[in-house]
């Protein structure tokens, strides 16, 4: 898998952007005199910045056979671009479900544009405080059930691999990798 993929229209999204939620992020850009517009292509390539972290959010399993009453997560993967042209976009990776393995799709709460337009400001040069974001998850990052981490583009599955002790490898060999920590 290398971090150019992109989503085939056959197959079951295992991301996607939120384009409703850019009023909340242009508010807090708007604060600081910043003013993006929402980039509706996905597209890996032609952006200028990427950047890869995670917010929170909660999902619930759409199996009608399956008793999964949905589960929070603090550790939800995300990808912040930013184009030419003052426009940016996010793609947030969905989780499996732990009892069915039937892919959702995250509700999101303020973490998204927080993090987002914390992420933009930065760019831009806005000296910014440290976030304080953030939650401490509860359990162990399941990478299984986390397609942040198949896509290559989770910033808590990463950090977890470096705390595991795996032969120290370069950065980048190792990015794009898919690698097996059984
Ligand atoms: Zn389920
Ligand atoms: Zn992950």
């Amino acid at each position: 898998m290398t971090p150019r993929q992109t989503q085939r229209k056959t197959q079951r999204p295992k991301w996607s952007m939120f384009p409703l939620m850019h009023d909340n992020v242009s508010r807090l850009l708007n604060a600081n005199g910043l003013h993006f517009t929402f980039h509706n292509l996905d597209d890996d390539v032609s952006c200028i910045q990427t950047y890869d972290t995670s917010i929170m959010g909660r999902f619930s399993c759409h199996n009608q056979r399956c008793r999964s009453g949905g589960w929070t997560s603090m550790k939800i993967a995300i990808t912040i671009r930013m184009y030419e042209g003052k426009q940016y976009n996010a793609r947030v990776y969905y989780q499996r479900c732990k009892a069915c393995n039937l892919l959702s799709k995250p509700i999101l709460d303020d973490s998204y544009a927080e993090r987002v337009a914390y992420r933009l400001k930065k760019w831009c040069g806005v000296e910014l405080e440290p976030p304080e974001f953030s939650g401490q998850s509860k359990g162990p990052h399941e990478k299984d059930f986390c397609e942040g981490c198949k896509a290559g583009h989770c910033s808590e599955g990463r950090r977890i691999d470096k705390l595991v002790n795996v032969p120290r490898r370069e950065e980048g060999v190792f990015q794009g990798v898919e690698v097996s920590w059984e």
